[in-house]
Parts: structure tokens; sequence; C-alpha cells
């Protein structure tokens, strides 16, 4: 048996609806509850914070309303709207005392730069605060064009969106084999991935009829995510492949991720920018510290942009770092050198202590600014 490996600090679950429901497309509660405790298990064990990403809400709905296939879209509308409640009602009971929160997200969550950083903020402050946040895709506004479409590429998306040290996805095969195992007894499983290209060709499109992915979408999560640097791990057993996990026991395939640069600092580095601040000493001295930047150390302000926007941060005319503004350029040229404590007196409204959290800042030091 292959043992697991990893210092992570953010693990993401995705758990799928077969995981979640029984044949005729109810939540299973005692499979939740599985889930829940290896969830748990493994997050204490690894000191890790854990983000799920479940889903059977569609699944659920359906069974709910007593709906047949084929569906219409409003139908299909109708049934997540039904189904997230008791999804989120059953995971509630599954995870108490802890509270859970409910983030559900689309397509543009994550292209749109500006509500990029919204559900990064609502996902970092939900951690911070102790819930556990489980996050589906919206599907009840969602159609066809605007989607992500499976919940595999979603727990990919949401690994990269959290700045994740690790994915697992549960499944109902234990991992990848090297021909299907439901149809050859002999298949053998491929315990470490390097090279996704290389097994594509392996895996089959075939999954369950209830949920939406099969091995493929697995290996095209497993591809976007340790192409960000976020080891991924596909795995079966449900609560108790968790559990497993937990004690160094690896029921699956893992894939071994690719660059070293956190995920959330790889993507900010690639971001043009729209604009810039120039720092003072101190407030370099707090960023190189690994300090969020404040409007008291900003003493010029160039361009113009948005909340949300990339922006440079220059110290002495050096391009010192990166990150995107909780502040578009306007507010920001008012509130520059003041104390955070004056923010709302001279806006109206504080959404953030922070120019630049942290957790959305790359410091750079040494380039020249042009
Ligand atoms: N978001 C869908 C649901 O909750 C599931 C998509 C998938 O199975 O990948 O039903």
């Amino acid at each position: 048996m292959a043992s697991s490996s990893g210092n992570w600090q953010r693990i993401v679950i995705k758990v799928g609806t077969s995981s979640l429901t029984d044949e005729s497309g109810r939540i299973f509660p005692p499979k939740m509850w599985a889930i829940a405790r290896g969830a748990q298990v493994l997050g204490q064990r690894k000191k890790a914070k854990v983000v799920l990403v479940s889903s059977g809400a569609g699944a659920a709905g359906r069974e709910r309303l007593g709906l047949k296939l084929p569906l219409t879209l409003p139908d299909k509308q109708a049934a997540a709207a039904v189904g997230q409640t008791l999804l989120m009602l059953d995971w509630s009971r599954a995870l108490a005392p802890l509270p859970i929160a409910q983030i559900l997200l689309s397509a543009s969550d994550i292209q749109d730069r500006e509500r990029y950083v919204n559900a990064k903020n609502a996902l970092e402050a939900s951690l911070q605060l102790g819930a556990i946040p489980i996050i589906n895709e919206n599907d009840s506004v969602a159609t066809a064009e605007i989607k992500v479409g499976d919940n595999d590429t979603l727990s990919a998306w949401t690994a990269y969106l959290i700045g994740a040290d690790a994915l697992i996805i549960l499944t109902d095969v234990d991992g990848l084999y090297d021909s299907d195992p439901r149809s050859n007894p002999g298949a053998k499983r491929i315990d470490t991935v390097s090279d996704i290209t290389e097994i594509e060709a392996v895996a089959g499109s075939a999954g369950s009829s209830r949920g939406t992915g099969g091995m493929v979408t697995k290996l095209r999560a497993a591809r976007i995510a340790t192409e960000a640097g976020i080891e991924t791990l596909v795995i079966g057993g449900g609560g108790a492949g968790l559990e497993a996990l937990a004690e160094g026991d690896l029921w699956g395939t893992r894939f071994l991720a690719k660059a070293h640069t956190p995920a959330r600092k790889a993507w900010l580095t690639q971001q043009a920018s729209k604009g810039s601040i120039a720092i003072d000493a101190g407030a370099f001295k707090a960023l190189k510290t690994g300090r969020s930047l404040l409007p008291k150390g900003i003493v010029e302000i160039e361009k113009s942009f948005d909340f949300g926007d990339a922006i440079a941060v220059t110290f002495e005319r050096r391009l010192v770092a990166q990150g995107l503004s909780n502040y578009g350029s306007e507010s920001l040229r008012r509130i520059m050198g003041k104390h955070t404590g004056e923010i709302s007196k001279i806006l109206g409204y504080k959404d953030y202590d922070e120019v630049i959290h942290r957790d959305n800042l790359v410091v750079l030091e040494g380039k020249k600014s042009s």
C-alpha cells in the first residue's frame, strides 16, 4: 500500500454524488457521516483546514420532486434549488457542532477578477472564523454556457482559489487502473502519476449515472491542480479512505504536483497590473515580513484601477510586490497615508482594513520598475 505524503495546511475534498447517495439518488446519511468524520480526522492529523466540494444537490432534488429523466433545464434548476437545501441540512448535521458555510460558485466567479477576489475573500473569512466551507456549482441559476459543468473541475478551481496544498477526489473506484477494473479483474492500480499526459489514454469516460464525472474529468481536475502546484489524490473508500489517508495509507492514486510555487501566488504573478502604488520604508519592511499592506504606508498612486484589480507595489521606484487591491484607486487616493481607524470616517464605509491582504500579495523584490 502506498503511503501518503505532504505537509498540508489546506485540503480540498471533493465528494461526488455517488459517494453520498443511495441507488434512488436520495442522500444516504451514513455515507455522509463517515465522510464528515474522515474529513475531520484528516484535517486534525494534518493540522490543516478543510474545504469540501459537494455534489448531490441535483440527484437529491430530483428524488424529492419525483422527477424522471430526461429533464428540461428549468426542471434541473428547480431540482438543484430543492436539493441544495437538503444537501446542506444533512451536511450541517453531519459536521455539527462545526458551522458550515455554503458557497455556490459559477465559472465567472473564478474567471472574472472582481468576483474571484470576492469568492476568495468569502472563503478565507469562513475558514478564519472556523466554519467548513462547502462548495457546489450554482446550478439553479447556471445554464450550460456559463457552467463549470462538473464538480471535479470545480474542485480543482476551488483548490486553486484557496491556495490548497492538496486536492482529494473521492470516487467509487479506488484510484486509476491500467485497465478498467470492472471488466478486467487483472487490472492493476497506478499508485503515483508524475506525467498525466502519459496516462490520459488509460482512463475511460464511464462514471455512474447519478453524477457528472468519470475518470476523464478527474484527470482533467488533476491536471489543473497539479499544474498549479497542488498534489492531487483520487481515492476510494469514502470516509474510511480519508481516515486511512490520515494514517498514511493511500487507497488510490497520487498525482504529483508540478510547480512548487503556492497556487495563489502563481496566479497573482501572472496578472497584468492595472496601476501601481508606491509605499514607504515601513510598509516595505512589513510586506517583507509577510504582513498586509495598509493605507498608512502608501505615498503615491498611479493610474486608475478598481476593487479586485492586480496592482504593482513599488518602493523607491523598484517593483517590490504585486497584489489584488481591496479598494479602487479613487478611494485609495483619499485614504492613503491614513490610519485604518480613519477609513470609514473618510469614505463613509470600510470593507477592509488592508489595501492588499497578505493572502492576495506576492513579494517580488529586485525586479526593475518600468
Ligand atoms: N453540481 C451538481 C450537483 O450538485 C453535480 C455536478 C457533478 O456531479 O459533477 O448535483
